[in-house]
């Protein structure tokens, strides 16, 4: 306890201290919402590697059978609801690399370049590897 503590404490003494979350779908974004619901001074950077944050995947046979005729219908919240809540969404962004010593991550981006991004600290949300 008093280490999550510590790590609270001193991603406070930065100025808008950023948490890089790996992963846009239902543990990304969970991990994203608690982020700002606990301190609503750091802002999530919410990296997924397609084009949809906040889908509900449970629901891909009710598009697949018709019952649900839009497949944007399947999201749950839309991109501008997220960003609304303070998150900071990168999609069809994918982490390509890791350095948790240096706090950096090598993002690949939908035109094949690269960017390395800074962070305080990381969550990683993919269940699946892409
Ligand atoms: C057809 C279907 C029906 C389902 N029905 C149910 C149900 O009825 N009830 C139930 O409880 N569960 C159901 N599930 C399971 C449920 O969808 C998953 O448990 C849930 O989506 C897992 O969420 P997650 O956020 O952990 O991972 P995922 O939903 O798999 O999301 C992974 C996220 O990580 C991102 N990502 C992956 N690799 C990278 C990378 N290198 N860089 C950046 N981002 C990356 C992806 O873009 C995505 O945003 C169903 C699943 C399927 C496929």
């Amino acid at each position: 306890m008093s280490k999550v503590v510590d790590k609270h404490e001193s991603l406070l003494m930065k100025n808008n201290p950023k948490i890089l979350v790996v992963g846009g779908s239902d543990a990304g974004l969970s991990a994203a919402l608690r982020i700002r619901e606990l301190d609503s001074s750091i802002t999530p950077i919410m990296v997924l590697a397609d084009e949809y944050p906040n889908f509900s995947i449970c629901g891909i046979p009710f598009y697949l059978s018709h019952e649900v005729p839009d497949y944007w219908h399947l999201a749950h919240r839309t991109r501008s609801e997220i960003e609304s809540l303070g998150i900071e969404v990168r999609t069809s962004t994918r982490a390509s690399a890791i350095d948790p010593k240096a706090k950096t991550c090598r993002l690949r981006l939908s035109d094949d370049s690269e960017e390395e991004v800074q962070y305080d600290q990381h969550h990683w949300h993919r269940s699946r590897i892409c």
